[in-house]
């Protein structure tokens, strides 16, 4: 097994080779086809998130222990399974679920292991598919998705995609009536706007500062693609939407990009916050009551949601965003990409391919 590692943050990766681990228990051992770039994957990589007013977040504070191999948007195929693993055979391709919980606390219970305070999740607390081989603790987590989709295709829904059908179902049935704002059209933006057609979805006005994003917005469909930076952004988007604008999703997370989605909102609209870019924004707070306005977060998405997910996208148009596959040792080289911020769609490595 070849693993690529972050040693330390901010270093460009080490690959590491071990022997083939052995599934233990109910543990399944894949190997790796396809494991997504992610945005995220940039700031545990660097380490940190900027909490704003010169504030950080430091990964290695809320558990994160190095040497880390990331990787949480994986598709792999079964090579072994522990003895008491059911339901998968060796040879299958299946998704993996990689918001793994403790599995007994209230939260998990209940189905939201994403939001576990003792999370496992895969590539973040746990060795992730930046590797040849990725060990899944249970069979569970294991999601088929089909045949038609290709592993490359089907890796980003695992983080992308459930995250942007987690933020569109926190908006309701608002999004078939109403013209949804989707701020930041990389990714996850557009991975949105693919979700949003498949959810029959009246449409959506992309914002995004790169000419080559907002254009890839329009070629996905969008009714509008609009530059934050035009010093009458806000009227732009209210005039694309032809009304008032009831909801709003944000998948960068910048003091501008946030500030635009409560300034583009009628009384008692929504945002959703999704993205971890970072920094903060000052809220008047007689406004939220005058406003009734609600600014919601969303993280990620539930095992249950990413089963939904793969029903709902099953029979969509491929790829549901533009992706370009490359091999693990480019994986430091997409991250400069994604830092530069000159990624178009996803990038997925293909470790094993
Ligand atoms: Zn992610
Ligand atoms: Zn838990």
């Amino acid at each position: 097994m070849r693993s690529l590692q972050v040693c330390r943050c901010g270093e460009p990766m080490q690959f590491a080779e071990r022997v083939d681990p052995k599934p233990a228990g109910s543990e399944v051992l894949l190997k790796v086809l396809a494991a997504g770039v992610c945005h995220s994957d940039l700031h545990i990589w660097e380490g940190f998130y900027d909490l704003g007013h010169g504030k950080v977040m430091r990964l290695q504070d809320r558990g994160v222990r190095l040497p880390l191999t990331m990787g949480h948007e994986n598709v792999g195929q079964v090579v072994a399974v522990g003895p008491k693993a059911r339901g998968v055979k060796v040879g299958d391709k299946r998704l993996v679920f990689p918001w793994i919980g403790c599995g007994s606390c209230k939260v998990c219970k209940r189905g939201d292991e994403q939001l576990c305070t003792s999370p496992r999740f895969l590539g973040v607390y746990r060795d992730g598919g930046y590797a040849t081989h990725l060990m899944v603790p249970h069979p569970r987590y294991l999601l088929n998705y089909g045949t038609r989709m290709k592993p490359e295709q089907a890796a980003p829904l695992a983080c992308s995609g459930v995250t942007a059908y987690g933020a569109l179902k926190k908006l309701g049935p608002l999004i078939k009536t109403e013209p949804v704002v989707v701020i930041g059209a990389g990714g996850l933006g557009l991975m949105c706007l693919a979700i949003l057609k498949a959810m029959k979805g009246k449409g959506a006005i992309a914002v995004d500062i790169d000419p080559l994003k907002r254009a890839a917005a329009m070629r996905a469909g969008a009714m509008a693609a609009i530059d934050p930076n035009a010093p009458d952004a806000v009227a732009q988007v209210q005039a694309a939407a032809k009304g008032p604008v009831w909801a709003a999703i944000d998948f960068v997370g910048n003091a501008q990009t946030a500030q635009l989605g409560v300034d583009i909102l009628v009384k008692g609209g929504r945002l959703i916050v999704v993205g971890l870019f970072g920094g903060d924004i000052t809220l008047s707070l007689p406004l939220i009551p005058i406003r009734a306005m609600t600014v919601q977060g969303s993280y990620t998405g539930s095992l249950s949601e990413l089963q939904e997910l793969i029903k709902l996208v099953r029979n969509r148009p491929l790829p549901l965003v533009p992706t370009r596959t490359h091999r693990l040792d480019e994986a430091q080289a997409v991250i400069g990409e994604i830092k530069a911020n000159k990624v178009i769609g996803r990038r997925v490595l293909t470790p094993a391919g």
